[in-house]
């Protein structure tokens, strides 16, 4: 039932023996420290550990972090010391191990609760990553197993789920972990919408299976037609709780969801991409206002593909997207493929780097126990709202919360170049230095020696980073004409 096979099987590419030795010795270091053990389920607690380590496997991490897995509740849930593990295993084990043990540990009620996870995962991810992956695959284990559980405390863990693993999974970009801990947890989150979205769906199946058959189908004559390579040509059907999170905004109208279906097309290279997205063009009509070229402009979280929506005739409409390999591995493992077992984790480093500053910005948030409305309030403006893109007039890419102004966009590239904004142009056009900026604007900022932060900018500014400095500005010198005044008298 548990084979150290089965997950040396989900590692791609050659493992040293090295990382086999090590793995195999953590899974026997588990199996022992639980022994005895039992879940609600009765089953053995091993499976639980198993299981952990097995998704970690399939994400592609790293064999630490699989070793890791096996072991992340011996510290709580078993009679073995610190001082052990790392005797046995080492520093940078015994490291991610305290870290999803801590991560577990304080139990809060309500809103305060909520937060005080929340920046215990912020904190956890800034020192490694790999311990919110752990936590994750953990989670996700334990909500496969949530029928075993008390109602109420179901309940809680199943929304909790939704409402903080889900969002960080997405925003590390590792889309296939958010979409099956929404899954998993969705009809014990909210029983009635879960069987609402199902009904829906139920009845419609057969249409879009058929549907999505017939698209592929000729799809793949077309390109074989052409004699143009691809990968894969696969489906799916919207899953049920992100369909019922956007029947909430479309009136609860099904007919009115345009990406139900979609066709995804996998391929080699960028060129075949753009290939394809005008050849699907040619084959079906594509709606206005409905192709999106996330290549160039990525998603916050980093999601690149090519997505259209075409017209199939008989009123059909389906979504089709087009990406090369590496952006569908990138789409579904995200922060995680950067752990990937064979790959080069210093090419990436730099990448991430870039990619990941939003996360260096939140360790500087402070923290007051006593207000964790306030804290709560700042992560909500600079973490869960929807991020933009703007670029520099050479093509850099920012990353800015929605709203953002060009004030914003200044300090996120130096506080030298913020503290002194006098005009912008945005787009090539002459612009207020107070107006919003649209995803993928191109922001030119014009600065003079004599322009200075007013409280006004205050107003009109997003990010944290800008309102410290505007603030820090704008105190001192009123200070300083405080003294000059008192210097006169
Ligand atoms: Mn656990």
């Amino acid at each position: 039932m548990s084979d150290i096979k089965d997950i040396l099987n989900e590692i791609e590419g050659e493992i040293s023996e090295k990382d086999k030795t090590l793995i195999d010795k953590a899974f026997h270091f588990a199996k022992k420290a639980h022994e005895g053990q039992k879940r609600l389920s009765g089953e053995p607690y091993f499976i639980h550990v198993y299981e952990t380590a097995k998704i970690l496997a399939k994400q592609g991490m790293d064999a630490n972090t699989i070793a890791a897995g096996f072991m992340h509740d011996v510290l709580e849930d078993a009679e073995v010391s610190e001082q052990e593990i790392e005797k046995e295993f080492g520093n940078e084990i015994l490291f991610l191990i305290k870290g999803v043990t801590k991560l577990g540990k304080l139990k809060y009620r309500g809103h305060e609760r909520h937060v005080e996870s929340l920046r215990k995962f912020f904190m956890a991810m800034a020192n490694d990553l790999r311990v919110v992956i752990i936590k994750f695959a953990d989670r996700l284990h334990n909500l496969r197993t949530l029928e075993y559980i008390r109602e109420e405390k179901r309940e809680r863990i199943a929304i909790e789920s939704i409402e903080i693993y889900a969002p960080l999974a997405n925003r590390l970009g590792m889309g296939k972990l958010k979409s099956e801990i929404e899954e998993v947890a969705f009809p014990y989150a909210y029983p009635k919408e879960y069987k609402l979205v199902t009904d829906m769906l139920k009845e419609k199946e057969v249409e879009y299976h058929k549907d999505l058959e017939e698209i592929r189908n000729a799809l793949e004559a077309e390109l074989k037609k052409e004699n143009i390579k691809f990968d894969e040509i696969s489906y799916r059907v919207k899953t049920k709780y992100s369909l019922w999170r956007k029947l909430q905004r479309y009136d609860m109208d099904i007919d009115k969801i345009h990406d139900i279906i979609a066709i995804r097309v996998v391929v080699d290279t960028l060129e075949e991409c753009y290939h394809i997205l005008g050849l699907i063009h040619s084959l079906w009509k594509p709606i206005q206002g409905r192709i999106k070229d996330y290549i160039s402009l990525p998603k916050p979280n980093g999601y690149k593909s090519l997505h259209t929506t075409v017209f199939t005739g008989k009123n059909g409409i389906a979504e089709i997207q087009v990406r090369t390999k590496e952006m569908h591995a990138e789409a579904a493992y995200g922060i995680a493929a950067h752990f990937a077992y064979k790959e080069n984790a210093k090419k990436k480093k730099n990448d991430d780097k870039e990619k990941f500053k939003w996360l260096e910005e939140l360790k500087e948030l402070n923290y007051n126990p006593n207000k964790p409305q306030s804290f709560f309030e700042h992560l909500k403006m600079d973490f869960f709202n929807d991020r933009i893109f703007i670029l520099t007039p050479r093509g850099d890419v920012v990353d800015l919360p929605e709203n953002s102004s060009p004030i914003d966009f200044a300090y996120s590239i130096h506080s030298d170049l913020g503290n002194h904004v006098s005009g912008v142009k945005i787009n090539g056009k002459m612009s207020q230095i107070f107006s919003k900026l649209k995803n993928g604007d191109i922001v030119e900022i014009i600065d003079k020696a004599d322009a200075h932060p007013s409280s006004k900018w205050l107003e009109n500014t997003k990010t944290n980073i800008a309102k410290k400095h505007i603030k820090s500005y704008v105190e001192k010198n009123s200070l300083l004409a405080k003294l000059k005044s008192f210097g006169r008298s």
